[in-house]
C-alpha cells in the first residue's frame, strides 16, 4: 500500500470519528401506542411501524386467551416500555445479556429490551416477556403464592411454535421420568441440564393449558384473582378449581395428559 493510498485510508476514519460520537450520544426518541412507549434511536420506520402494531396485537391476544381484556391496565403514563436498540452490540453491552440473548424483560420496570432485526423477537419473545408482565400485573408482585412454574407456563403458553407435546409428557409420566409438582416447585434453571429444563418449562406449559382449555378463561381470571387476594397456591386451586390439594391437581393433569 502506498503512502497516499494509507493517508487517503485514514481520512474517512477521522472525519467518521465525531459521529459515531455523536451516534452514542444520542438521546433516546420515542413512540408511543394505546399500551407501550417505544424507545429506539435510529430504527427504521417501517421496523417500528411493525413493533408497534405487533406490539399491540399482542396485548390484546395475551389479554383475551388469558380472559384479561375486562381489565385494561396500561394507558397514559402506565404504559408498558420497550427500549429497541439500533443493533445486537448496544444490546449486549447494554443490557449484559448473553451474547444469544434476543431479547429481555424487567417485570417490576414493565420493560422488555432488544434490538433491531434480533431473530425470534416479535413471535416468541415478545410475546413471552410480555405475558411475563401482564400476569405479574393480575396476581401481584413478590407474591409467594406464584412459583416460577406458574409464571413460565403463562408465559410460555403465548409462544407461537409451541407444538403438541402432549404425547411426549404422557411417555415421561409413563416412564415416571416426569417433575411432579413438589419437584416443579423447586426447580432452579441454574444447574439443571438443558433436557430438565425442557421438561420444566414443557410441563409449566401443560399444566396452564390445562387449566385454560379444560375449565375456561372466566375460571383462569377467577383463580389469579384467588392467587392475589389470598397469596396461597393450594387455597386459589381449591376454591377456583374444587381441587382438594395440590397432589389432587397434579393427578387430574395426568390423567388430562394421560387420556
Ligand atoms: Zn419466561
Amino acid at each position: 500500500m502506498s503512502k497516499l493510498m494509507r493517508r487517503a485510508g485514514w481520512l474517512p476514519i477521522i472525519l467518521f470519528l465525531p459521529l459515531v460520537i455523536f451516534a452514542q450520544d444520542q438521546a433516546w426518541q420515542v413512540v408511543k401506542s394505546t399500551h407501550f412507549n417505544i424507545f429506539y434511536k435510529n430504527a427504521p420506520e417501517d421496523v417500528l411501524n411493525e413493533l408497534t402494531q405487533k406490539a399491540e396485537e399482542c396485548y390484546d391476544s395475551i389479554a383475551d386467551e388469558l380472559g384479561f381484556n375486562r381489565f385494561n391496565f396500561w394507558t397514559w403514563d402506565n404504559r408498558a416500555k420497550i427500549y429497541l436498540f439500533d443493533n445486537q452490540d448496544e444490546y449486549i453491552k447494554a443490557t449484559q445479556s448473553f451474547d444469544w440473548s434476543g431479547g429481555q424483560v424487567r417485570i417490576s420496570a414493565k420493560l422488555i429490551q432488544s434490538y433491531v432485526g434480533a431473530p425470534g423477537f416479535l413471535h416468541n419473545i415478545f410475546p413471552h416477556e410480555l405475558a411475563h408482565i401482564i400476569f405479574i400485573e393480575m396476581v401481584g408482585f413478590n407474591n409467594p403464592a406464584v412459583p416460577l412454574w406458574l409464571q413460565e407456563g403463562v408465559a410460555t403458553y403465548q409462544e407461537k411454535d409451541i407444538h403438541s407435546i402432549k404425547a411426549v409428557l404422557a411417555d415421561k409420566i409413563r416412564q415416571g421420568g416426569y417433575l411432579n409438582l413438589d419437584a416443579l416447585s423447586r426447580f432452579a434453571v441454574k444447574g439443571s441440564s438443558d433436557e430438565q429444563v425442557k421438561l420444566f418449562y414443557a410441563e409449566s406449559y401443560s399444566l396452564v393449558k390445562y387449566l385454560i382449555a379444560e375449565f375456561g378463561k372466566e375460571k383462569f381470571v377467577l383463580f389469579c384473582q384467588n392467587l392475589r387476594d389470598n397469596r396461597n397456591l393450594a387455597d386459589a386451586l381449591r376454591r377456583t378449581y374444587s381441587f382438594s390439594s395440590l397432589d389432587d391437581f397434579e393427578d387430574s393433569w395426568k390423567k388430562y395428559i394421560l387420556a
